[in-house]
């Protein structure tokens, strides 16, 4: 157990990390040594930034909870600190079950740590970070909360309201982290398109990508969490006109057929689903799609799921993500439909749905063979340099894999690289001299 030292376990989704790295920073100001290695603590503290998404989600970050309350009775740790959005949603009944823990926190109140350690919470650097991505690479959380009434999902219920952040702050988190070596930023929101209705009266994540992309030194903007409803058409002409934000867009679609759609409560239909996509590839040729999918949606029946798979061949998403519905406790379709298909039916379903996406990510990649690609690197493994193109989002994305034997490359910078050869999920390349 190392003295002064902290450390933050990150589980969840890169909304979460943003919050951790900030309270890594903050922990910094006030003289910590702060570690993020959620395989190997070694700190006296131990903070858990939990996620309450979906049941899965809920049952990892309570397991890691125990864990670390069992180390913290075998003397390995000496206290534990809970925070994030399974805390926020579930703090009495946590605290009722697992008293080990030293406090629950929410998901806006962990400021209140640094005081109940005896430290300050340092308001003037609060948009401060510490990056636990490699430095060229950050994540850019522009808003918080969610107005959407989606019928499956707690996230408004954790995270309340969407609240967009001033342009003029995240510009000037862009210039900071530009100025600490950052080159490309995920911009992530749970609603990203619903950004500025509610400080400005109207829709400005158009203007806002503008705004960034103005900014020296920014080399890639990727933008993550649309939704399909009153989406933004000006948006398509900014990724399209802006050489430094990427041809990629990752739009949750959830489902095509428009009885689930309407029980899902999305506000959009078949038609407007189809005619959605057909008017993004129109407007952005050569734009990279990514979608998440659910099946099992109580309804759901082997018509409306026909449906869907047609919808996935149609639509020949870059990249596809799918998950089985579970009932959350709270929402809307809990309340009001019962979870009327079998599990075994969603799992069917689910790897149904993954094979035939798995067929279409292969002749995506395939596609690209002996073409030249940008390539950002992002670390050395083994016995290669591993990158992304603009066409990929770290952790979820495919990666360029580029032999270490082809020469030295520099981490966080760009290069042409020749794409030789493809697998059903990454791509091999060569420098171009
Ligand atoms: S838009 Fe996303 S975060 Fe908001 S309610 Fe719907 S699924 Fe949940």
């Amino acid at each position: 157990m190392r003295k002064n030292t902290i450390d933050i376990i990150t589980l969840g989704c890169s909304k979460n990390l943003v919050d951790s790295e900030r309270l890594i920073r903050q922990l910094e100001l006030n003289g910590y040594r702060v570690t993020h290695d959620s395989e190997n603590p070694q700190g006296e503290i131990v903070v858990v930034n939990t996620c309450g998404f979906i049941s899965d989600a809920q049952e990892e970050s309570v397991n890691m909870i125990l864990e670390l309350c069992e180390a913290k009775e075998e003397g390995r740790v000496k206290e534990v600190y809970v925070m994030g959005c399974l805390s926020q949603r579930f703090m009495k009944e946590l605290g009722h079950e697992i008293p080990q823990v030293d406090k629950f926190y929410g998901k806006f109140d962990w400021t209140e740590l640094l005081n109940d350690l005896g430290k300050a919470y340092r308001a003037d650097c609060q948009y401060e970070r510490r990056l636990t991505t490699p430095g060229h690479y950050a994540y850019l959380k522009i808003s918080e909360g969610c107005d959407r009434h989606c019928a499956y999902c707690a996230i408004p219920i954790i995270t309340g309201r969407h609240q967009s952040r001033p342009m003029e702050e995240i510009v000037e988190e862009v210039e900071h982290l530009v100025g600490k070596g950052v080159k490309e930023f995920q911009v992530i929101a749970q609603e990203l398109t619903y950004y500025g209705l509610d400080l400005y009266g109207e829709q400005r994540i158009a203007e806002l990508i503008e705004r960034i992309s103005d900014v020296k030194g920014v080399k890639w903007i990727r933008l993550h969490y649309a939704y399909p409803m009153n989406f933004p058409w000006e948006l398509l002409r900014v990724v399209r006109e802006r050489k430094n934000v990427c041809k990629y867009l990752d739009i949750a679609l959830q489902h095509v057929s428009t009885k689930i759609l309407a029980g899902m409560q999305r506000h959009v239909n078949r038609e407007e689903t189809y005619e959605l996509i057909r008017r993004i590839r129109e407007e952005v040729p050569g734009i990279c799609l990514r979608t998440t999918l659910m099946v099992g949606f109580p309804g759901e029946g082997d018509r409306e799921f026909e449906e869907l798979k047609e919808f996935v061949r149609w639509a020949r998403f870059e990249r596809m993500g799918a998950f089985a519905y579970s009932e959350e406790e709270g929402t809307p379709a809990q309340k009001n439909f019962e979870d009327d298909v079998p599990d075994e039916v969603k799992q069917k379903r689910l790897s149904e749905l993954m094979d035939i996406q798995q067929g279409i990510s292969g002749e995506v990649q395939a596609e690209k063979i002996g073409k030249t690609l940008k390539v950002i690197i992002d670390r050395k493994e083994g016995e290669y340099y591993v990158g992304r193109t603009e066409f990929d989002s770290p952790e979820v994305d495919p990666e360029v894999l580029i032999p270490v034997a082809d020469g030295v490359l520099r981490r966080g910078a760009f290069y042409d690289v020749k794409i030789v050869d493809s697998d059903d999920f990454d791509l091999y390349g060569q420098v171009r001299k």
